[in-house]
């Protein structure tokens, strides 16, 4: 089908063909052509990157009077990026249509300038809920006009806890209006939206519902919960032309992973809530304009990202709903491009990589962390490859040449090429040359041994002996003379902790039970833990805890979830080069 077939006007038909849009999108079908002949309730479930702000804006503009100078529709977005992104697109599509004014509104941003803007006479206003409930109540903005509210994202603005203030907004505006609702998923609170506010409404999907865009290809790689970020530069190191946006889960992660990669090296920026706003723009400007290679993001701070040709979306950690899965991947693969969905998880994520499958309605390839071999030889060829297609600036470098062929005089064209190639391939090399396998292979035997490389041990010390875990570390370190870093997964507990390390050290510690070594006139007792090691609690950590309770003596106090200091965090990356 073509653009002239679905019924727009002549204006915007210009705009689209000078965007370099051919054919409409599968959700611009089916949208543009119903929404132009009906005055109808819609709800389209479609992924980021399907077209969908052409799909709404493209009929909207049809429809809006551009001779009248009230607000006619609203378009409600979960971010400020977003609403800034839907804002340039319908000014884009409607640079023909004489009169037509759009206008983004959203918080962190001046209120007191965007109430003077309002004032202009916009017929579209772009905003975040949050800021429209505060210009409604300002009595900034007229409603009684409005014709078309249009949702996008509901999932995210409902996600991001806008529940309340999108009742306030539909309650207020006029009864008669129509609601275009834009998801991809179809959340139960979406659907309460739907049933509450709007009537008989028409839906359109395209795929599957809840179904991921359909070019990505899902990946997961198990390694041992320390070895994440040692696994995501094996992974940015094997895919050199990347282009990806790193999921974290906390604020303090996301900025910690960032800071880690921008010290080895890689071209990245950590994006998270902490930033001020000047700051998140100007990491999205590099990140849009190529200068960075990497975002490290939080959840919230990636919502409705929309860069284009994003190669990989990498889950550094699962995020904790499936929803959030699906927007995460959606990042990638846009305008009909493919893109891979990478998520780094431990062995007790399979489970959850299996519930994603149902979800998706995809399968997800179990792939294995590239060896350092692979990734040199993957570097190797990426390098040959940039050599032949670099383009040489004749003019300019012929002064220099005569002197560098008699400098060079003397080697072969076998010898040029092995030197031009090692200048790079060796940093490769003496970096990756003893590097480790960080596949988790789940060959877990008992005793505390996962791989034969690390093993977990039980202290009968804990919080009430006056300890934390930095504490624990260095008297460790002290009385076997096993460097800090060598001493991980620190686990405490009120009257006990567990800890890992290396199995090279493991008669260091055992030792320790028959040196006499007194802590607070508790003689030490050290066992190899038969839970399995590797940071994150688990099943077998608390039967292994209830097993060491009674040994212990002390007060066994159940706890939440066993959070990684930031501290510890840090350790973990000094711990190994590799
Ligand atoms: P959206 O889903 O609205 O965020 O759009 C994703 C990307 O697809 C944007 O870069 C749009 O400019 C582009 N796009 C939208 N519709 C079309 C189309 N019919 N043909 C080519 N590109 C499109």
């Amino acid at each position: 089908m073509k653009f002239n077939e679905l019924g727009l006007n002549q204006d915007l038909l210009k705009a689209v063909a000078d965007l370099g849009f051919e054919n409409p999108t599968p959700i611009q079908e089916k949208t543009i052509p119903a929404l132009l002949t009906e005055d109808a309730d819609i709800v389209a479930l479609a992924q980021t990157g399907t077209g969908k702000t052409a799909a709404f804006g493209l009929p909207l503009l049809g429809k809006i009077n551009s001779n009248s100078k009230k607000t006619q529709a609203l378009i409600l977005a979960p971010t400020r990026e977003l609403c800034v992104q839907i804002a340039g697109d319908l000014k884009n599509f409607s640079k023909y249509v004489l009169g037509l004014h759009v206008l983004p509104v959203y918080g962190g941003a001046a209120i007191v300038n965007q109430i003077k803007d309002l004032k202009k006479g916009i017929q579209i206003v772009v905003a975040t809920p949050g800021r429209l409930v505060d210009l409604i109540e300002r009595k900034a903005i007229q409603l009684n006009e409005i014709q078309y509210v249009i949702l996008d994202e509901a999932d995210e603005m409902l996600n991001m806890g806008f529940k309340d203030d999108l009742d306030t907004i539909l309650a207020e505006t006029p009864f008669n209006k129509s609601v275009w609702l834009f998801s991809a998923t179809m959340a139960s609170e979406v659907s309460r939206i739907a049933k509450k506010y709007m009537r008989e409404p028409i839906e359109f999907s395209v795929g599957k519902k809840n179904q991921g865009a359909d070019k990505i290809e899902h990946v997961f790689y198990s390694v041992h919960f320390r070895d994440r970020y040692l696994a995501l530069k094996r992974i940015a190191d094997f895919y050199p032309d990347i282009y990806g946006l790193v999921f974290c889960r906390t604020k303090i992660e996301t900025q910690e992973v960032a800071d880690a990669l921008i010290k080895d090296g890689y071209s990245a920026d950590a994006l998270h809530g902490d930033l001020s706003q000047a700051q998140r723009d100007f990491v999205m400007k590099r990140f849009r304009n190529k200068t960075l290679q990497m975002l490290v993001a939080t959840d919230v701070a990636a919502r409705g990202i929309d860069v284009d040709n994003i190669t990989h979306v990498i889950n550094y950690n699962l995020p904790e709903d499936d929803e959030s899965y699906t927007h995460r991947s959606g990042r990638t693969a846009r305008a009909g491009k493919s893109g891979i969905s990478i998520a780094i998880v431990t062995k007790k994520d399979i489970g959850r990589i299996k519930d994603l499958e149902r979800k998706i309605g995809k399968s997800f390839r179990k792939s294995l962390v590239p060896t350092g071999v692979e990734v040199c030889e993957k570097q190797l060829f990426h390098l040959v490859h940039k050599l032949h297609k670099v383009e040489v600036m004749d003019e300019e470098i012929e002064k220099f040449l005569p002197n560098i062929y008699q400098e060079l005089n003397d080697l072969s064209k076998e010898e040029l090429i092995k030197r031009f190639i090692s200048e790079e391939f060796n940093r490769f090399h003496t970096y990756y040359q003893n590097a480790p396998d960080l596949n988790e292979h789940g060959n877990e035997s008992g005793g505390g041994m996962k791989d034969g490389r690390t093993v977990r041990f039980f202290l009968n010390l804990g919080h009430f002996d006056g300890l934390n875990k930095l504490m624990l570390k260095d008297y460790l370190a002290d009385i076997t003379r096993v460097h800090p870093r060598m001493i991980f997964n620190i686990d405490i507990k009120d009257s006990f902790s567990f800890f890992e390390t290396e199995t090279k050290f493991k008669d260091n510690f055992i030792a320790l039970n028959h040196s006499g070594i007194e802590f607070n006139n508790r003689t030490l007792n050290l066992e190899v833990s038969s839970g399995r090691g590797g940071g994150s609690r688990n099943r077998n950590d608390k039967n292994s805890e209830k097993k060491h309770f009674k040994k212990s003596g002390g007060n066994f106090r159940k706890e939440g979830n066993f959070k990684q200091s930031e501290r510890g965090f840090k350790d973990k990356f000094r711990k190994r080069k590799f």
